[in-house]
C-alpha cells in the first residue's frame, strides 16, 4: 500500500482503488474496529444520529424473470405465489404511517403487465389520499422496489404517488462485473435482467425525479475484492442517493446451490467492510442495514448500523404471506409481529448509541442538497 498505514489511509480525503481493496480485505479485529470507528464518525457527522425506518411491504412474489440466486425466481415451482390485495397493502401502509415509521417500501418480483402497473398506481393513489385525508404527521415517504420498467411506467407511478418530494426507487444492479452479472442472470438462456438495461432504468428514475437507490450482493461466488471496488465506483458514477446491499446467501429454490456460499463469519465481516467503505467514499447518502445481515449474525442489523448504515427496513408484510417471500434460506423475521417489532428494534438501535427518526421520512441528504 505504498508504505501507508491503515491510520493514514483512513485519514485520506479521497481513497484510491488500492486503498478501497485494502480496506475491504481487512480481517484483524483491531483493524476492522478502526474502519468501523471511521465510518461511524463520518455517518453521524454527515447524517446525524438518527436511523430511519422503512416499513417493508412484500407486495407479491410473482416474478417473470429467473435470477439464478433468488428463491422467488420464475422457474422455482416450489413456491406458492401470492399477491396482496389493495386493502392489505393499505392496511400495512397505514400501520406504518400511524406508528411513526415515516416511510414504507413496496417490493415485489418483477412484472411488467399493464394490470400490475395499474394495480400499483391505484395503491399509490389510495395511500396518498388516505394519508392526506387523515392528516397524518409529515408526508409518508415511499420507496418502490419493483424492478425494470419503462420510463412511462416510472412516470405513471411518480404521478400516482402524489408526492414526488418523498419518492424513492430501489433497484440493485447486483454486480458491476459484466461476466458475473450475465452468469447470475442466465443472460443467453432466457428472458432475464440485462446489466445495461438496469443502468438505463436507474437513469430514467433519476429523470423522473425519484431518489435513486441501488446496490449489490456481497460474496457472490467468483466475486473478487476488485469487483466490489468497481461496484463502489459505479455507485459514484451513478450518483446514487441510497445504497441497499447485503450478503449473497444460498437459496434452496435458487439455481446456484452447487457453488456454495462464503463461510458466515468471513462473509459478515466483508459485508460490514463494504458498508463502511461505501460510507467513506459516498458521504451523505442513505445506507440500509439489510435484513440478510441478520442471517449471518443475530446482531447483524445493529452491527451494520455501527459500520455506517442509517436505514432499517422492519417487515410489515402480513404474517401469513412471509413464508412465500424467501429470497434466500433461513430468512429471519418470518414471525416478527409488526405490533411490537418496531419498538424492540428501537432498543437495539439505541444500544449502538443511535435513535430512531420517528415520523421522519429520512430523505437522502445528497438528494436534498441537489
Ligand atoms: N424484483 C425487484 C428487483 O429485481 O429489483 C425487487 C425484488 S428482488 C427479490 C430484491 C433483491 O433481493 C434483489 O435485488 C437481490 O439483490 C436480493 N436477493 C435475491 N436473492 C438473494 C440471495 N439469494 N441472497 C441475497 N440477496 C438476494
Amino acid at each position: 500500500l505504498n508504505g501507508n498505514s491503515l491510520d493514514e489511509v483512513l485519514k485520506k480525503e479521497a481513497l484510491s482503488d488500492e486503498d478501497i481493496v485494502f480496506l475491504l480485505g481487512l480481517t484483524e479485529p483491531e483493524d476492522c474496529k478502526k474502519l468501523q470507528e471511521a465510518a461511524y464518525k463520518k455517518t453521524t457527522e454527515l447524517m446525524g444520529n438518527k436511523v430511519y425506518y422503512r416499513g417493508l411491504i412484500e407486495v407479491s412474489n410473482v416474478c417473470t424473470v429467473d435470477c439464478r440466486y433468488c428463491g422467488i425466481r420464475k422457474d422455482n415451482h416450489g413456491v406458492h405465489r401470492y399477491t396482496l390485495s389493495k386493502e392489505e397493502i393499505l392496511e400495512a401502509a397505514m400501520f406504518a404511517a400511524e406508528n411513526g415509521y415515516g416511510s414504507i417500501c413496496l417490493q415485489a418480483g418483477e412484472r411488467n403487465d399493464p394490470k400490475f402497473v395499474s394495480f400499483i398506481s391505484d395503491c399509490l393513489r389510495e395511500i396518498h389520499r388516505k394519508t392526506v385525508s387523515e392528516s397524518l404527521p409529515n408526508s409518508l415517504g415511499i420507496t418502490l422496489s419493483l424492478g425494470d420498467q419503462t420510463k412511462e411506467v416510472y412516470e405513471e407511478w411518480a404521478e400516482a404517488s402524489g408526492n414526488r418530494q418523498n419518492l424513492r426507487y430501489l433497484a440493485r444492479f447486483e454486480s458491476s462485473n459484466q461476466e458475473l452479472f450475465d452468469f447470475l442472470h442466465n443472460v443467453l438462456h432466457k428472458k432475464s435482467k440485462q446489466l445495461e438495461h438496469r443502468l438505463q432504468c436507474l437513469q430514467w428514475l433519476k429523470e423522473c425525479g425519484y431518489q435513486v437507490g441501488t446496490g449489490v450482493m456481497i460474496g457472490i461466488p467468483g466475486q473478487k475484492l476488485e469487483d466490489l471496488c468497481s461496484d463502489i465506483r459505479l455507485y459514484q458514477k451513478l450518483e446514487a442517493d441510497m445504497i441497499g446491499m447485503g450478503p449473497y446467501l444460498m437459496s434452496e429454490g435458487g439455481d446456484l446451490k452447487s457453488l456454495g456460499q462464503t463461510e458466515n463469519k468471513k462473509l459478515f465481516q466483508l459485508s460490514l467492510n463494504m458498508i463502511a467503505v461505501t460510507r467513506l467514499v459516498m458521504g451523505n447518502i442513505n445506507i440500509a442495514a439489510a435484513t440478510a445481515m441478520q442471517v449471518l449474525d443475530p446482531q447483524g442489523r445493529e452491527t451494520a448500523i455501527s459500520y455506517g448504515a442509517n436505514v432499517v427496513m422492519p417487515n410489515l408484510t402480513p404474517l401469513q404471506y412471509r413464508e412465500g417471500y424467501q429470497l434466500y434460506d433461513k430468512k429471519p423475521g418470518l414471525k416478527d409481529d409488526p405490533e411490537t417489532f418496531g419498538l424492540k428494534l428501537e432498543e437495539r438501535i439505541q444500544s449502538k448509541g443511535r435513535e430512531v427518526g420517528w415520523n421522519l421520512s429520512g430523505s437522502s441528504r445528497k438528494w436534498l442538497n441537489r
